[in-house]
């Protein structure tokens, strides 16, 4: 399991990370919001420990930027103590729990391991852009509250693009992701199978969703 730990108070940082690391994790550290977040969305970090009062950015602007991202990873938010609407916000802008300061270290490890354990908590269920919602529990997509009537691969399709939103995926990752294909084969499965999905989910609504980037693949945003 591999943590990151954004966090400026150097003691803190280190006392954390000395910690988790004799608990099994493998731990990085980033010392300002700016490298925590590059490292977050470089690397595939199970869970991030992310303090809110923090240099370059704040904690809530990594929070929001990593949420707009493609990245699931769990986000645990330390905030200063008697801040309830911190708390709030950070609930609110898509932390998968919070820790007040100070804590004890065993306090983190266990809420660290509850987190683990759990999963993410909503991020996991419904993805949402614009007014499309994916369930993905229930295997539903809507638009605009109508129900989208789309066969398994096409919902597989439309979730793949929808969790790397912003993302440009090749044709040959999408056919590896949607329908196992090597790399070698034919992708204009994926060519003919984005259209029809394209058919049900964009063509019905004025504002498009999946758009087509020349020569590289295709790519899932709101413009
Ligand atoms: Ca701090």
């Amino acid at each position: 399991m591999k943590v990151l730990i954004v966090e400026d108070e150097i003691k803190t940082a280190k006392f954390l990370k000395k910690g988790l690391n004799e608990a099994g994790f493998v731990v990085d550290v980033a010392r300002d919001g700016l490298e925590g977040l590059h490292l977050a969305l470089e690397v595939d970090f199970d869970l991030v420990i992310l303090d809110v009062m923090l240099p370059s950015l704040d904690g809530w602007q990594v929070l929001t930027c990593l949420r707009q991202s493609s990245r699931p990873s769990l986000v645990l938010l330390l905030t200063a103590r008697d801040a309830v609407h911190e708390r709030v916000r950070g609930l609110e802008l898509g932390a998968d729990d919070y820790l007040v300061k100070p804590f004890a270290f065993s306090e983190l490890l266990a809420r660290v391991r509850s987190l683990l354990r759990r999963g993410p908590a909503r991020a996991q269920e419904n993805i949402r852009m614009a007014d499309l919602e994916i369930d993905l529990l229930r295997q539903r997509a809507t638009r605009a509250g109508h129900r989208l009537d789309l066969t398994s691969k096409e919902f597989l399709l439309l979730t793949l693009l929808a969790r790397r939103a912003g993302e440009v995926l090749s044709r040959t990752l999408i056919a590896e992701a949607v329908w196992d294909m090597n790399f070698d084969s034919d992708t204009n499965v994926v060519d003919v199978n984005v259209r029809r999905l394209r058919a049900k989910v964009d063509e019905p609504f004025p504002m498009k969703l999946i758009h087509t980037v020349r020569g590289a693949g295709y790519v899932m945003e709101c413009n």
